[in-house]
């Protein structure tokens, strides 16, 4: 049993006013709520740092299960009931305490967001507590834990935050949030931009809405709405044991950015190669460029980016790519359900030498690598499939029908050039001749089954 989670975002519509846009009163209307959202959150992160020791306190119950009184730690609905009557002017507490009167420097926010940043500050506190207990434990003078930030995207719980995507009268789509004007609380109807791939998300019956948060940033601002599942997967202990295991194993490279390959009963039953299409070319081409302006125009000026918008592009291209190779892998696992996804255990390779142009092409591939793993995990485990990684020593050098070492080479016109980069594969002991990542990527399932190479390693003896 697993939870699969996922973010969908909405975009508001900040554009034109002529084109059906916010107007910029809205816009500063979203700043200033999320401003005075962070100075709440401030203020009970110091009303809760302040009194530090409630957080700690135990609390006697009657278990069911022992028959017995027990404690227990006080839960994070107990502390915001406590806190609210320490700080929030009511009929029946009238005083608030001295120095914390939230009513007055807070007057009138809606009571949803107060108790979201109560919240929000209770985890905080509770976290920065405990990894400052920890650090105390360990003894080490470096590495204290910094006190709590207040900036966070705010949540929008039910009561501040109502979607309407139906076609309303006119075709208009928008949210409407409780947001500050600067002196007031009140609605506001905010357009958006809608697909109809957002609304299929939005009611596929297996996922579970979660309430959605507010992210501002300085070109736009959105809502992301995480949704979660629940998934049941095998163990892969138990699944290793089933003789008609299906296994998928990837092999991230940079031009070939995935080579799949799927094996059952012992033989590759399919294979599909990922190419980048020129994606590793179009990056160097950009990092030439951003490394020729740096150089250009000198030393760098502290706390200001530069060439953000190549910057924001080779982000992108990078992203996109992740995203497309990590759906077609898992497309590959959705075919045979009950297999494994297997990867192997990313090593961190130093970008060194070469130009700066290429040292930095080099550590964006390794970056799109990671996140390649890191999403096709995510998206083969809504499937239900699991991964593995494995031990990934040797992979790309030993023979995948003999085991092994073999070399790599290419050929530069008729010729043989025996090199680490090599296109290809060969064995000699064998006779062995393959592509080379092909082979590699054949090698990881030896890996998983513990074949040729790839022994179980041996417990020392004591
Ligand atoms: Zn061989």
């Amino acid at each position: 049993m697993g939870q699969a989670t996922r973010t969908t975002k909405l975009l508001l519509d900040l554009g034109k006013r002529d084109q059906g846009g916010a107007n910029t009163d809205k816009r500063a209307a979203l700043d200033a709520t999320a401003r005075l959202l962070n100075q709440a959150r401030a203020f009970y992160i110091d009303f809760f740092l302040a009194h530090a020791d409630k957080l700690a306190e135990r609390v006697p119950y009657y278990s069911e299960k022992h028959l017995e009184m027990r404690e227990r730690a006080i839960s994070a609905n107990e502390l915001l009931t406590w806190a609210e009557a320490c700080t929030v002017a009511t009929a029946a507490h009238p005083r608030p305490w001295e120095g914390w009167n939230f009513s007055a420097r807070f007057p009138e926010m809606p009571f949803i967001y107060r108790r979201s940043v109560i919240k929000d500050a209770i985890g905080k506190v509770r976290a920065y507590l405990s990894s400052l207990a920890n650090w105390e434990k360990s003894g080490k003078r470096k590495g204290k834990p910094g006190l709590p930030g207040a900036t966070d995207h705010p949540t929008l719980y039910q009561g501040t935050c109502e979607l309407i995507l139906e076609e309303a009268k006119g075709g208009d789509r928008f949210v409407r949030l409780k947001v500050y004007d600067g002196h007031a609380w009140q609605w506001v109807n905010y357009p958006v931009v809608c697909s109809r791939y957002f609304q299929q998300r939005q009611r596929e019956p297996a996922w579970e809405q979660q309430s959605p948060t507010l992210v501002l940033s300085k070109q736009a601002a959105a809502l992301h709405f995480p949704q979660t599942k629940e998934i049941t997967a095998k163990k892969v202990k138990e699944s290793k044991l089933d003789p008609d295991l299906v296994t998928v194993a990837v092999d991230l490279n940079v031009k070939n950015l995935a080579v799949i390959t799927v094996r059952q009963h012992g033989t590759i039953i399919k294979t599909v190669f990922i190419t980048d299409h020129g994606l590793d070319q179009q990056r160097y081409r950009h990092l030439r460029r951003i490394a020729k302006k740096q150089w250009l125009s000198g030393k760098p000026v502290k706390d200001e980016r530069s060439n953000q918008q190549l910057w924001r592009h080779v982000r992108r291209m990078n992203e996109d790519a992740a995203h497309k190779v990590a759906r077609s892998i898992a497309n590959v696992c959705a075919r045979y359900p009950g297999c494994v996804l297997l990867f192997e255990r990313l090593r961190k390779i130093r970008a060194k030498g070469a130009s700066k142009s290429r040292r930095m092409n080099r550590k964006q591939a390794n970056h799109l690598r990671g996140k390649i793993n890191q999403q096709a995990r995510e998206k083969a485990f809504v499937e239900g499939v699991v991964t593995v990684e494995v031990n990934p020593h040797g992979t790309s050098q030993q023979c995948s029908r003999c085991g092994l070492k073999g070399e790599r080479f290419s050929y530069r016109g008729s010729k043989r050039i025996k090199a680490p980069w090599g296109k290809l594969f060969w064995c000699p002991h064998c006779r062995y001749e393959a592509n080379a990542d092909w082979n590699a990527s054949v090698n990881v399932h030896h890996s998983f089954f513990n074949e040729l190479h790839w022994q179980p390693r041996l417990k020392k003896k004591a």
